[in-house]
């Protein structure tokens, strides 16, 4: 679509609550909402994937509750969560199939993008939808939010599932064009930021603390998203979301500041799985998988022939070659005990043998990071 799009296959967007709800009238604004997504087709049909992470629930639903204006208490605040969720996602639903995309809605938590075992299934999820056409419509699940719901959350939540979900891309669109050098509302000397190469402490120094309309969506939660989301392979855009066909202005090269990515998805991915995760167990496979995980193919049970340690689905294991070396490390699909069931025998076996039919490998390549792999990049110091 453009220059800040080029190139991209992954996009996630954010949009805030002020963008979608009339602040005056607490109204969904349709027409608004009817030219995000006609932008959203527009990059599908350029073969980029669009992930919507969407506030807006909350403020549709105190409306349709008629409570007070004000601070509203937690469970209020939940309350109207729940009313409102189902109002924005008919209105993503109907205005997507309008333009013969099928919207899906998915409620997740901040802990399911940092929990292992609930991220694999997230993430599983979201690609299945992904490679089926649909956009998936994200938003917090608030009704099990123990804290307060903060306007501003949804920034930190775009930021993990672009880093789960290893996209290029992650636009924040809210109702500031960008960062500023200083609170452009109140120094006129402020100067606006078009590219940001580093993340250095003298510019999260320039976020302030700055506090917008519906919420404290302010540049300091942006900020914080941008950090995490760069460092997971994404160029974050930060851009003004208000006019009609938001995206297609940034590609015709509207005011915004971008962020770049200091890697790319897929080695933040690798990195993060071979070192930030503790390896509850071992997986010894035999030389025919050694070859295969060499040239870029998943684990599968067949090549399994012994099983160490305890874990549970969605731990990390290591993979040791015939000679005990570690080859790799990933994240197990299944559990010990049914890896073990499942050790040497033929994927088409798994659903006999455990009774349902989980997934085809035991571990998937996208979950595998070589050892010898993760070494060079390190050493190249990519
Ligand atoms: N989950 C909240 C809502 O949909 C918004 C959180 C945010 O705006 O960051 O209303």
């Amino acid at each position: 679509m453009s220059a800040v799009f080029a190139k991209a296959s992954r996009i996630v967007v954010k949009v805030g609550s002020s963008l979608l709800v009339d602040a005056a009238t607490g109204t969904l604004g349709r027409d608004w909402l009817k030219s995000l997504c006609e932008d959203i087709a527009t990059l599908k049909m350029a073969g980029t994937d669009v992930i919507l992470v969407s506030s807006g629930a909350v403020a549709l639903g105190r409306r349709a509750l008629k409570l007070k204006k004000g601070v509203l208490r937690l469970e209020e605040s939940q309350a109207a969560a729940a009313v409102g969720q189902v109002r924005l996602a008919q209105a993503y639903a109907e205005m997507l199939a309008e333009l013969g995309i099928v919207a899906a809605q998915v409620l997740l938590t901040l802990d399911d993008s940092e929990e292992r075992r609930r991220y694999l299934n997230a993430r599983a999820t979201l690609m299945t939808l992904l490679s089926l056409g649909s956009v998936p419509v994200i938003n917090e699940n608030d009704t099990v939010a123990t804290a307060e719901i903060r306007f501003g959350d949804n920034d930190r939540l775009a930021a993990r599932v672009a880093s789960m979900m290893s996209a290029d891309r992650l636009v924040l669109l809210s109702d500031v064009d960008g960062l500023y050098t200083a609170d452009p509302t109140r120094d006129a000397s402020a100067e606006h930021i078009s590219e940001v190469k580093v993340i250095t402490p003298a510019i999260e120094a320039m976020a302030g603390d700055s506090v917008s309309g519906f919420g404290r969506g302010g540049m300091a939660s942006k900020l914080i998203a941008a950090k995490i989301a760069t460092q997971a392979g994404a160029d974050v855009i930060i851009a003004k979301g208000k006019t009609l066909h938001p995206l297609s202005a940034l590609s015709r090269a509207a005011r915004c500041t971008r962020f770049h990515a200091s890697t790319s998805p897929a080695a933040a991915r690798k990195r993060w799985i071979a070192g930030g995760l503790k390896a509850e167990g071992t997986l010894h496979v035999d030389g025919g998988a050694v070859k295969a995980l060499a040239s870029g193919k998943s684990l599968l049970p067949a090549g399994v022939t012994r099983v160490d340690g305890r874990f549970e689905r969605g731990d990390a294991v290591k993979v040791c070659g015939p000679d005990g070396r570690e080859i790799a490390r990933g994240i197990a699909a299944y559990s010990h005990a049914d890896a073990c069931a499942i050790a040497g025998r033929r994927t088409a076996e798994i659903e006999t043998i455990l009774g349902y039919r989980g997934r085809d490998a035991m571990i998937h390549r996208d979950d595998l990071a070589l050892t010898n792999e993760v070494r060079e990049r390190e050493q190249s110091g990519a």
